[in-house]
């Protein structure tokens, strides 16, 4: 949209040029559009040519659909988490399986939809990567990826001492639900996680290794990873824990996964095992897995807190963070500008990464 935006904005003399509409205006315009929505999302490594014109050709097909979402393009293929209108669900189907790149593509459909909307815009970018991974994908062979694992398959790694399951995610997403058992390394990005987990995992050199991420999309990566680091026995979750859910529904399956499944939309996780496992940040006493950003725009920290917590603190991390956003707007503004040039350079920022 924005490329469609900027090239509209170069075509069209200033005068007549359309007013661009305000972040403000576009959420309220995407909740005053009350239809059903499907919240969706898939990827495929796939080789594509020109990842500009088909940004630009998904971007026309699928606003005419009316989908939102967050959409990640390159060369090396494509990451999409959206929502579709679902009175042009098959509409859009019909469309995007008959697009080259995308046939035979499967969904993972959402969980559960939950009252928030799960995206206000569509929003389709140009990447290097499809995930952010560091990795220089001509330092190993990135198609030797680990098997698959079904729901029923990984099920049978728990309380095998031969097995270990790992979390291929964040801290703050398998801080609120993961496998049980499963290995969750202390990290902030998948970047991360690629660097320790060889070196993490070296005891476990002979085990069976499953790997597990949201959809899967991070596993492609990792297992092929692992597997050049000299792990022989790596296999992943297909469809991630997304898809584990609807196997396990639908065929009766015992159910391993404890808690939320972090999902990088605005519902901010969908419930797969029935039980809290996490902890308010604020009180450090009552269980909630609900995450919020401070509301003190200068702090912003993604942080897990109670009803109780946010009701006393009215939604902002802290009592300083409370008394900042009182300050007169002169203020406020001259402790954005240090904040920004002698802080925010020295503190590490949890990044809300997709996968
Ligand atoms: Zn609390
Ligand atoms: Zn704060």
């Amino acid at each position: 949209m924005l490329l469609a935006m900027s090239q509209a904005a170069t075509a069209t003399p200033k005068e007549t040029r359309p007013t661009p509409i305000s972040r403000v205006e576009k959420r309220r315009r995407a909740q005053a559009d009350t239809r059903p929505r499907v919240t969706l999302s898939f990827y495929r490594y796939v080789r594509i040519v020109d990842p500009v014109a088909f940004q630009e050709r998904l971007q026309a097909a699928w606003s005419e659909f009316g989908c939102m979402g967050r959409i990640y393009v390159a060369s090396e293929g494509i990451n999409a988490q959206m929502n579709v209108p679902k009175v042009h669900f098959e509409a859009f189907d019909t469309w995007t399986q008959s697009q080259p790149e995308l046939a035979g593509v499967p969904y993972k459909i959402a969980v559960e939809e939950g009252d928030e909307v799960s995206f206000y815009k569509l929003a389709i970018k140009v990447k290097d990567k499809i995930v952010a991974d560091g990795l220089d994908d001509d330092s190993f062979d990135v198609t030797d990826t680990g098997e698959y694992l079904t729901a029923a398959e990984i099920n049978q790694y728990f309380d095998n001492p031969d097995a270990v399951i790992v979390d291929m995610r964040n801290s703050y997403e398998s801080e609120v639900g993961h496998f049980e058992g499963a290995i969750t390394p202390n990290v902030e990005t998948f970047r991360d996680e690629l660097m320790i987990t060889p070196q993490t995992l070296k005891i476990h050199k002979n085990k069976k290794i499953a790997l597990y991420c949201t959809g899967g999309i991070r596993c492609e990566k990792a297992s092929a990873w692992l597997k050049h680091n000299g792990y022989a026995h790596v296999k992943h979750l297909k469809g991630g824990i997304i898809d584990y859910a609807h196997q396990v529904k639908a065929q009766g399956l015992e159910n391993k996964f404890r808690g939320k499944n972090f999902v990088f939309d605005s519902r901010l996780g969908e419930r797969v095992g029935t039980d809290i496992i996490s902890t308010c940040h604020l009180c450090r006493v009552n269980k909630s897995d609900t995450h919020y950003h401070c509301l003190n725009q200068i702090c912003s920290t993604f942080y897990i807190g109670c009803d109780n917590c946010i009701k006393r603190r009215a939604g902002y991390c802290s009592r300083r963070c409370q008394l900042v956003n009182k300050l007169p707007a002169k203020q406020k503004k001259r402790m954005a500008r240090f904040y920004n040039l002698r802080i925010r350079p020295l503190r590490k920022f949890k990044k809300m990464r997709l996968g």
